[in-house]
């Protein structure tokens, strides 16, 4: 078995077709007539501009008019002064096309691929991109016909272009398995987008298989086995019947309203990282942000972040969600995440230390540029604020009582902000949830952070793997506590949301919708997962459900009986 980037879900079982690169080795000559070689050059990116834009064209049919964007950008950096330009002017000098055309290209791969930007570092490979495409046709090199492969064709090649993507008939091709590539390259996302399934990263594959050989990959899990065994073949037959089943369920989620089978309607929103991912959350039909992660403007940034920059980012994410709500969590710094320039001292017990909410209290005037910034964002979507490792009441008052400060200091600088912005409270400690009736008094909605909880609730580091068999949320302690804390939220009437993990665990969904959870927050690609789950209880079955696992003394016996009631 070979291991690799699951990039793009489900099972692809096929033959397999080697895209093989092409020698583009070339003598680098001078010219004797550089307007003859000019008029070759130009002929060449006539060509490939003309090919470039009749596949945008095919992607934007048979895929969507953002993924042809990739091409179209392709057809322009060719046609861009920047970059044709200054090849013109080297075959002026007297090289010949291929030299000019490598050299600027080079030139730009080698700026784009050291920068820190994933986005910029993409640059590049569709640089590398072009480059060969263009070389190819001044080599006058015919590519093997993609759009032409038989049914069932799982394509293996070093790296899959845009352009190569672009060819693809997704009827006709059950898999893809490439040497390079991540999880954001554009074969990754043109795969996703073509619902195809495709390992990525798998080292030496091309040499490794022959044309014709039967490929299984599994896009889930990153696994790829060639020419295998009978029993590894019936395996992943089933497999791709219960993914495909699978899909055709979830699919009929897609757009619908969020409601329990006796027509409850709750909540399902997403967790992000980046103002990136909102656009990730709105395509996978989140209905709204319940966590919004902060710390990546920290620690991708070499100092603390500006006002301007964080109030950028979370606009961006409030646009982006179109006046859906986004709970935006102040900085959660300490425990596992660090952040160099704060210089924060090492700590003999980092996770109880010097962490989020009391780093923020202390440096008071740092915290009052994030919540600023969040504040000044409101005025473009629905915006609420949730304050991390909340331990004590007087935390949260001290958090309001900076934002009202920033709201007067807005209103006197006449600056638009949402008046109505709301406070809550992260619950994530074993303090708050024994104040949980204290809190909800002073916070405007709850969200409970099941990861932290479970590892204050049972003194569990949540990622030291000796002790990782008590760290359940399904300990009877936490789920005692998971049940207070929505139950202290209900009789106070404020909203009560989860954006731990265990809101989109299957087998947690039922005891939470008896419990009476309001929102729950998931990764994007859950979504359809958790909204089928919750289709499928009434509140009087949960309640039967809930009140048999309540009285039971140990995770196992508890998730054992989880399992056996599950849907
Ligand atoms: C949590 O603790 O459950 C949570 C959502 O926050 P994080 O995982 O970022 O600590
Ligand atoms: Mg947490």
């Amino acid at each position: 078995m070979y291991k690799g980037i699951a990039a793009s879900r489900g099972i692809g079982i096929g033959s397999i077709c080697r895209l093989i690169e092409h020698d583009l080795s070339f003598e680098a000559k001078l010219v004797e007539d550089p307007v003859a070689e000019k008029k070759r050059f130009q002929e060449a990116i006539d060509s490939f501009v003309k090919d470039t834009n009749a596949m945008a064209d095919d992607i934007r049919k048979n895929i969507g008019p953002k993924e042809a964007e990739i091409l179209l950008g392709h057809a322009v950096m060719m046609s861009d002064p920047a970059m044709s330009g200054e090849m013109f002017k080297m075959i002026e000098g007297g090289q010949c096309a291929e030299s000019a055309l490598t050299a600027v290209c080079d030139m730009f791969i080698g700026m784009f691929s050291n920068m820190e930007d994933e986005m910029m570092r993409q640059r590049a490979s569709d640089i590398e991109d072009v480059k060969v495409s263009v070389l190819k046709k001044l080599l006058n090199i015919k590519d093997v016909n993609i759009r032409k492969v038989a049914p069932g064709t799982v394509l293996v090649c070093k790296d899959l272009t845009p352009s190569m993507t672009s060819q693809i008939v997704k009827e006709n091709v059950a898999g893809i398995i490439t040497e390079v590539g991540g999880n954001t390259s554009h074969s990754a996302i043109l795969a996703r987008a073509l619902e195809i399934p495709a390992v990525l990263s798998v080292p030496g594959i091309v040499d490794a298989v022959k044309d014709k050989d039967t490929a299984v990959i599994d896009g889930t899990e990153g696994d790829v086995f060639i020419n295998p065994d009978g029993t590894v073949l019936s395996k992943y037959l089933i497999k791709r019947e219960e993914f495909l089943a699978q899909k055709a369920e979830l699919e009929k989620f897609a757009g619908k309203p969020t409601v329990t089978a006796d027509g409850k309607e709750l909540e399902l929103f997403c967790n992000i990282g980046t103002p990136r991912d909102a656009k990730k959350a709105m395509e996978c039909d989140g209905e709204g942000i319940g966590l919004f992660r902060t710390e990546f403007l920290f620690m991708d940034n070499a100092s603390y972040p500006t006002e301007e920059e964080q109030f950028e980012a979370y606009k961006e994410a409030l646009e982006t969600m179109q006046q859906r709500t986004v709970i935006i969590r102040t900085l959660d710094i300490g425990g596992d995440k660090e952040i160099p320039y704060l210089g924060l001292k090492k700590e003999e017990n980092p996770f109880l230390g010097y962490r989020a909410v009391r780093y923020c209290l202390d440096n008071v005037e740092e915290y009052k540029i994030q919540l600023r910034a969040i504040i000044r964002a409101s005025a473009f979507g629905k915006a609420k604020i949730m304050v991390p490792l909340v331990t004590t009441v007087d935390e949260l008052r001290s958090v309001k009582k900076l934002v009202e400060e920033i709201k007067e200091d807005l209103r006197s600088e006449g600056i638009a902000f949402d008046e109505g912005i709301e406070v809550g409270c992260m619950m994530e400690t074993a303090s708050a949830s024994l104040i949980a009736d204290l809190l909800a008094k002073e916070a405007d909605f709850f969200s409970i952070g099941t990861n932290d909880l479970t590892q204050y609730t049972m003194a569990v580091d949540r990622g030291n793997a000796d002790v990782a068999n008590l760290y359940s949320a399904f300990q009877p302690s936490v789920l005692r506590s998971i049940k207070n804390i929505i139950e202290c939220a209900n009789r106070e009437g404020i909203p009560v949301g989860m954006c731990g993990e265990a809101a989109a665990d299957p087998l947690m969904i039922p005891l939470l919708i008896s419990f009476g959870l309001d929102e729950y927050s998931v990764n994007p690609v859950l979504v359809l997962t958790a909204r089928s789950i919750i289709s499928k209880w009434t509140k009087a079955e949960a309640d039967e459900l809930a009140a048999k696992i309540m009285a039971m003394d140990s995770k196992d016996e508890i998730i054992s009986a989880l399992k056996a009631a599950a849907k």
